[in-house]
């Protein structure tokens, strides 16, 4: 880390910016001012032969080549002519200036008026050709101090925008790319590392054999795609891949972001791309990854002018020329991630470009295992841990997140002077991932501790008693995050929801709003994060899934993405009337079936209640005392994976 070799210290001079400015306005305001007194008059040829015939001027210095007179009056005749000055007579000379045709001959005019004056009288004439080094000089200097002030202001401008924008170089490496280049030996990333994730990694893997072997499949008249697009949620290990195979493959890797091309100036995101591409067929055979590909490859907008940028369209139709502009066989392979392939531009994944989407998912209970293991390796554990059951409470985690738990498990340990990690210090670390920080010392009245403890049995005891509703895991008082309290579930791991396990999942979310009607006769602001859910799910229900019977098997949703600028509904007023009524009805429904369990099950619920209020963490053996085992719980089967950990607050 710490240089040690000796470096001389250079002399630091340091001069701000602004100090810089202050010197240079100064120096153009003193080349404007630096005149004491008036500036000379223009004056006709005419009106200075009167002056030469009247004795008045002392000299005359005539410069051909410009085919100006300078006049200077003598120091006695001067007031004379104050008036013409407006009473600011020049201290210096000349005080006149005159210009004549190219006829003009001097000599022979100063010497006719000079005959008609007495000798002794006569004024003194110079006659000169002028080499104007200043004129010149001004040519120079001001664009030079143009120039100056200009990159100086850009340097700043550079240094404001945290400097990694233009590199060190500042201004004049603002078009450079700024990816992150890793040489070939230097990556130790393996496909060995990336746990899971076999669909992809199995198409990844033809990608390394591309790049060891290209001849195998040129020599058939194949050509090697161009690039593949990593298609997933955050954290699913799409970068990891993508390193994998420059790993295995053993060629470089560029990285860089989607949103590092787009820059306040125009033309330089397009210019940073076509340097990336020149700096990556230097390097061929390579990986370029681009990471969020989603900034710069969202789908060109119609209608330009209303939300269009069209530097970053410029940018994205660089991207598409330059992908098109190389040949297949440079070697140069660009994979890209991004979890919103809906909304890019259809050019950007036509064949030719990124002609393969691989689907990177949230790995299923297998797969969280493997990961587990990964993160594991160097982590010293106890007896009781098991893997498994972590991996089963661990639903809809990305593979990011289980190294989050892993690290996360261990600081937990280390921080209770333990010398092993166990299974409370990981399920500690994964309620910490979901919930945020305990907050104990957050000041909750008794009253209110009464009202949360009503709030949280009523999402439980409903979802306990209802077959469709998602396994509940746990119930905790303990205000965590921005929660006051939670209700754990572990969901089922389903492709497929039916309308029925939607209704009974929006039942055990109104739970908690039930019970404070219930016990407190009035509505608290406690269930704000419920209600919000439970009326998006009720609108996706009615408006996309087609679960309306008012409305049909009609759906809004938009997969292409390309709606969210419209102001227009794409339906008529008396649909959207409709739809409300129909959203209305759904929820009076599950709020009066909800009301009808609660009020059957009073007693349990009240006892579950007063039991969180004891221990402030209760789990499903507690609830299967009060209410015996859970119906329907035997069907549950894990399956494969897209469920959120959810949590009711
Ligand atoms: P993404 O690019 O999809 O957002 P990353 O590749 O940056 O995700 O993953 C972040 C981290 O999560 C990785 O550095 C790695 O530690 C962990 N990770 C994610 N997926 C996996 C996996 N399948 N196997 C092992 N570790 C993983």
């Amino acid at each position: 880390m710490a240089n040690n070799k000796k470096k001389k210290k250079p002399i630091k001079v340091s001069v701000g910016v602004s100090w810089i400015y202050i010197i240079l306005l100064l120096g153009i305001a003193w080349m404007f001012f630096n005149q004491s007194g008036g500036n000379p008059q223009k004056e006709e040829w005419a009106d200075v032969q009167a002056q030469w015939l009247a004795g008045d001027i002392k000299e005359i210095t005539f410069i051909r080549n410009e085919y100006e007179g300078h006049v200077t009056i003598k120091p006695e005749r001067i007031e004379k002519y104050s008036d013409k000055f407006g009473g600011n007579i020049p201290k210096k000379s000349p005080h006149f200036i005159f210009l004549v045709s190219g006829s003009f001959n001097a000599e022979e005019m100063f010497g006719q008026l000079n005959a008609q004056l007495p000798e002794n009288a006569a004024v003194k004439v110079v006659i000169e050709s002028k080499e104007n080094y200043w004129g010149f000089l001004e040519w120079i200097i001001f664009p030079l101090l143009l120039l100056v002030m200009w990159f100086f202001m850009f340097r700043g401008m550079n240094r404001n925008m945290g400097g990694g924008a233009g590199g060190p170089g500042g201004i004049f490496n603002v078009g450079k790319s700024t990816g992150k280049l890793a040489e070939k030996d230097s990556i130790k990333v393996t496909f060995k590392d990336v746990a899971g994730l076999y669909g992809a990694k199995e198409e990844v893997m033809e990608i390394v054999d591309f790049l060891k072997n290209p001849k195998k499949y040129t020599a058939l008249g194949g050509k090697i795609p161009k690039g593949a697009l990593l298609v997933g949620p955050p954290g699913t290990g799409k970068t990891l891949l993508a390193k994998a195979v420059a790993g295995e493959a053993n060629v470089p890797f560029f990285s860089i972001s989607g949103s590092d091309f787009v820059e306040m100036f125009v033309g330089v995101g397009a210019s940073r791309v076509r340097d990336l591409f020149r700096q990556a067929k230097e390097k061929s055979p390579c990986i370029v990854f681009i990471d969020e590909i989603d900034a710069v490859g969202r789908a060109r907008s119609k209608n330009a002018g209303f939300s269009s940028n069209d530097e970053r369209e410029n940018t994205l139709n660089q991207l598409l020329t330059e992908m098109d502009g190389f040949d297949s066989n440079s070697g140069v392979i660009i994979l890209a991630a991004t979890n919103r392939a809906d909304i890019l531009d259809k050019a950007l994944l036509r064949a030719g470009r990124f002609d393969r989407q691989i689907h990177v998912e949230l790995p299923d209970l297998k797969e969280r295992e493997e990961i587990f293991n990964v993160h594991l390796k160097g982590l010293k554990l106890a007896d009781d841990f098991n893997l498994e059951f972590l991996a089963k409470h661990t639903p809809g985690f990305s593979g990011a997140d289980i190294a989050n738990v892993c690290n996360e498990a261990a600081l937990t340990a280390a921080r209770r002077n333990k010398t092993l990690i166990d299974k409370q210090d990981f399920l500690d670390a994964v309620d910490r991932i979901i919930g945020g920080l305990e907050r104990k010392s957050k000041i909750i009245t008794p009253q209110e501790k009464k009202s949360i403890a009503h709030h949280e049995a009523g999402h439980a005891t409903v979802s306990w008693l209802l077959p469709n509703a998602n396994p509940l895991f746990k119930v905790t008082i303990v205000p965590r995050g921005q929660a006051l309290g939670a209700a754990w579930y572990l969901p089922e791991e389903r492709q497929l929801v039916t309308k029925d396990q939607m209704m009974d999942e929006m039942c055990s979310l109104i739970g908690g709003r039930v019970a404070e009607e219930i016990v407190n006769g009035q509505p608290s602001t406690g269930a704000l994060n419920d209600l919000e859910r439970l009326t998006k799910m009720a609108y996706g229900m009615v408006t996309f899934y087609g679960m309306s019977e008012k409305i049909g098997n009609l759906s809004f949703y938009d997969s292409t993405g390309a709606r969210g600028y419209d102001l227009t509904k794409p339906y008529s007023e008396k649909t959207a009337e409709l739809i409300d009524q129909e959203v209305k009805g759904l929820i009076n429904e599950i709020h009066d079936k909800t009301l009808r369990i609660l009020t059957e099950h009073r007693e349990g619920f009240l006892e579950l209640a007063a039991l969180l209020l004891d221990k402030e963490v209760i789990f499903a053996e507690d609830l299967e005392r009060i209410f015996g085992p859970r119906a329907g719980a035997a069907t549950q089967q894990p399956t494969e994976t897209v469920a959120e950990p959810s949590l009711s607050e």
